[in-house]
């Protein structure tokens, strides 16, 4: 840090990604919850020659073709949509237009919302997950900040009916509820529709999970017409131009196709569950997971530190959280299915072998 550093950032701790290697031969990276799927062929197709030689204008400030197609396939109106670098801009700017009372969210939960706490100078209060993961609304009644809650949750992959959240919603209207709809389309139930019922909802997602674009940098939120005018007024007041012409093309594109999005999205559905069974009949402990991922911890006494480890040593990255309450986890992204049976072979093995 240099005596040139804001002094308000000195306890910053940065968000740290999953391993991103460069040589990916041989490698199954099962570390980062992208798609194991190329992105629609038509999303791909939209990125031609003549887009490429546009880049010398500045892209669409208001991004208004994808925002047409967003909100036309979530059946809201057009100033009820909101388009960012990643969703984690969406999240960034909640976290500073909402939050004067404060944020709150679970303990468990993903790792980027203290680190944009700590950035804007947040105030936050952290609320313990339940003995089994579970989030219980219940925890959060008569809580004054503004909530932040991934649906389904990472790294745990439980999700809550919508109704469960549309009480939290419905009981202050004086309270924001930010839902974080990252990894909802594997089978979750969406709140886009408590939106056109109240304006203290917003919900923010993601196209780079199941729509298999998260090197495109795209997200959203979907809210009620004056938080998302809340939403431009920050984007306006830092990168107007934050989505590139490239993504937009692209986003528009594959929000078009739903057909490529729906197969993909059961291809991976089908190779979690039965990744699923498949461990659990290893004895793992395997949580209820609505998302493209699992979160597993092996057999004791061996741990999750040693399973990350052997499942490296051999080829296969996962993510393994090395906090309390996480430690004996793994958290693994749903490939393809032959990747997924790579990863049982390769945990057959693991659980022959030595403990140590
Ligand atoms: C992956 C993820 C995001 C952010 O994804 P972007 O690539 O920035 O769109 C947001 N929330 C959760 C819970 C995630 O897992």
């Amino acid at each position: 840090m240099t005596r040139f550093f804001s002094a308000s950032l000195s306890g910053l701790e940065p968000y740290t990604p999953g391993e991103q290697p460069r040589g990916l031969a041989d490698l199954i990276k099962l570390n980062t919850n992208e798609s194991p799927f190329p992105p629609s062929p038509r999303a791909v197709e939209a990125i031609g020659a003549q887009q490429v030689r546009d880049l010398r204008l500045y892209s669409d400030p208001a991004c208004t073709d994808f925002l047409a197609a967003l909100a036309e396939a979530f059946g809201v109106p057009k100033n009820c949509v909101f388009a960012s670098n990643g969703s984690d801009e969406a999240l960034a700017f909640a976290f500073r237009a909402f939050c004067d009372a404060g944020a709150a969210f679970p303990d468990v939960t993903y790792g980027f919302y203290p680190v944009f706490a700590q950035l804007f100078g947040v105030k936050t209060r952290v609320v313990p997950l339940r003995d089994d993961w579970s989030l219980a609304p219940e925890d959060y009644k008569g809580l004054k900040e503004t909530l932040f809650l991934a649906n389904p949750n990472a790294p745990t992959g439980l999700a809550l009916p919508r109704a469960r959240i549309e009480k939290l919603v419905a009981a202050d209207p004086g309270r924001l509820v930010v839902v974080d709809e990252a990894y909802v389309d594997f089978g979750a139930e969406s709140c886009v529709p408590l939106t056109q019922r109240y304006d203290n909802v917003l919900v923010v997602g993601t196209f780079s999970k199941s729509r298999s674009l998260a090197g495109a940098r795209l997200g959203y939120a979907v809210g009620a017409p004056s938080l998302i005018a809340d939403l431009n007024a920050v984007k306006f007041s830092f990168n107007p131009y934050n989505v590139n012409r490239l993504t937009l093309a692209a986003g528009a594109a594959s929000v078009r196709d739903a057909e490529h999005f729906k197969t993909c999205c059961a291809k991976i559905v089908g190779a979690r569950e039965e990744t699923k069974t498949s461990l659990r009949a290893l004895g793992f402990t395997v949580t209820e997971s609505r998302a493209n991922f699992l979160f597993a911890a092996p057999p004791a006494p061996r741990t999750g530190a040693e399973y990350f480890a052997f499942l490296r040593e051999n080829g296969i990255l996962v993510r393994h959280f090395a906090a309390p309450r996480t430690e004996n986890y793994v958290r693994i992204t749903v490939g393809t299915g032959v990747q997924m049976h790579r990863l049982v072979a390769v945990t057959k093995e693991f659980l022959k072998g030595e403990t140590r």
